[in-house]
C-alpha cells in the first residue's frame, strides 16, 4: 500500500469534488477528503446512492457536502458548463478534482465488441473526463494549489485481451492526464496525477471478475493514502505522474 500518513486537517477549507461518489472507490474518496477537512462536491447518476454519502459524511460530522446529479453518459457541454457557474457561484473555486466515474463495459472479444457500449464506455470514461475539466479549469486555477486526479488501471498500460472498450479507456486516461499535465505545469498551480488503484473490493471488480473471493482485496477504504497525498498540498510538484495506490 502507498505509504503516507494524512495529517488530520490535510484538506481543510479545500473545495473537492468526485465523480462517482455514490458508489465504491469514490464513495471512500469522497469520505476520505471530507474526513481531512473538505468540502466535497458529491457527483454521480444515482441520487439514492449519493444520498447515502452525504448522510455518511453528515453523520460523522464533517463539513457539509453538496450533491450535484448528473449522468455522465448523457451529459452535453453545457451541464458540464452549468455546474462550473454553480460551482463559480457556490464556493469561486476549486482546489481538487477527482475523475473516478467508469463504466466497464463488456468484457469480450474486440471481434464481438458491441459498437453502442463501445461508445457508452468511451463516453463515460473518456469524453465526460475531457468536457468537466474543460469547463472547471478556470475554477482550479483560482487556489494557490490545485489537484486533478484521473483513474487508470493496470489495463489502461498494458493492453491485455477482452478488456475491450475499458481497457482503449484507460489508455486515453494515462494520454489525457499526460498532455493536461505537460500543458499546465510551466502556467499554471495545477498538478495532474493519475492513480491505479489496483484491485479493490467494489461493484465493478466482482462484475470484472466474478469468480474471485472478493475477501482477498483490500476495501476502498484502505487504498486511501494515495488518494490523500495527491490530492492534499504535500504532493505540491508532483505532475504527470501516474502511480499505483496498491
Ligand atoms: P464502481 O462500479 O463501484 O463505482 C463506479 C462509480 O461510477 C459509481 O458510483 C457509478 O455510479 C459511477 N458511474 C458509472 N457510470 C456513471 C455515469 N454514467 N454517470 C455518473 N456516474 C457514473 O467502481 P469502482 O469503485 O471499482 O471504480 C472506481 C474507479 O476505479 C473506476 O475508474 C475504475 O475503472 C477504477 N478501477 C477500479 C478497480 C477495482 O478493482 N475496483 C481496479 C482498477 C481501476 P452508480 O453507482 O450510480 O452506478
Amino acid at each position: 500500500m502507498f505509504d503516507y500518513q494524512a495529517p488530520q486537517q490535510l484538506l481543510q477549507e479545500r473545495i473537492i469534488l468526485v465523480t462517482g461518489a455514490g458508489d465504491g472507490i469514490g464513495r471512500a474518496a469522497a469520505f476520505s477528503f471530507a474526513a481531512k477537512g473538505a468540502t466535497v462536491i458529491l457527483l454521480g447518476r444515482t441520487l439514492s446512492k449519493l444520498e447515502d454519502t452525504y448522510d455518511a459524511i453528515e453523520t460523522a460530522g464533517y463539513p457539509q457536502p453538496a450533491i450535484y446529479p448528473l449522468n455522465l453518459e448523457s451529459a452535453a457541454q453545457a451541464e458540464y458548463a452549468g455546474l462550473a457557474q454553480i460551482l463559480g457561484r457556490e464556493f469561486g473555486q476549486l482546489h481538487g478534482l477527482l475523475h473516478n466515474a467508469a463504466l466497464l463495459g463488456q468484457r469480450t472479444p474486440l471481434g464481438n465488441y458491441d459498437p453502442a457500449m463501445w461508445n457508452q464506455v468511451m463516453q463515460v470514461n473518456v469524453n465526460a473526463s475531457f468536457m468537466l475539466t474543460q469547463e472547471l479549469l478556470p475554477l482550479l486555477t483560482i487556489p494557490v494549489d490545485a489537484s486533478v486526479l484521473f483513474t487508470s488501471s493496470g489495463v489502461g498500460r498494458v493492453g491485455k485481451a477482452y478488456w475491450g472498450a475499458y481497457g482503449v479507456s484507460k489508455f486515453a486516461t494515462e494520454g489525457l492526464a499526460q498532455i493536461l499535465a505537460q500543458e499546465l505545469e510551466k502556467t499554471s498551480n495545477i498538478r495532474v496525477n493519475v492513480i491505479n488503484p489496483g484491485a479493490t473490493q467494489t461493484r465493478m471488480r466482482v462484475k470484472a471478475y466474478p469468480g474471485e473471493d472478493p475477501c482477498c482485496n483490500p476495501a476502498a477504504a484502505d487504498i486511501m493514502p494515495l488518494y490523500l497525498y495527491l490530492m492534499g498540498p504535500d504532493s505540491i510538484g508532483t505532475n504527470g505522474q501516474s502511480l499505483d495506490a496498491q
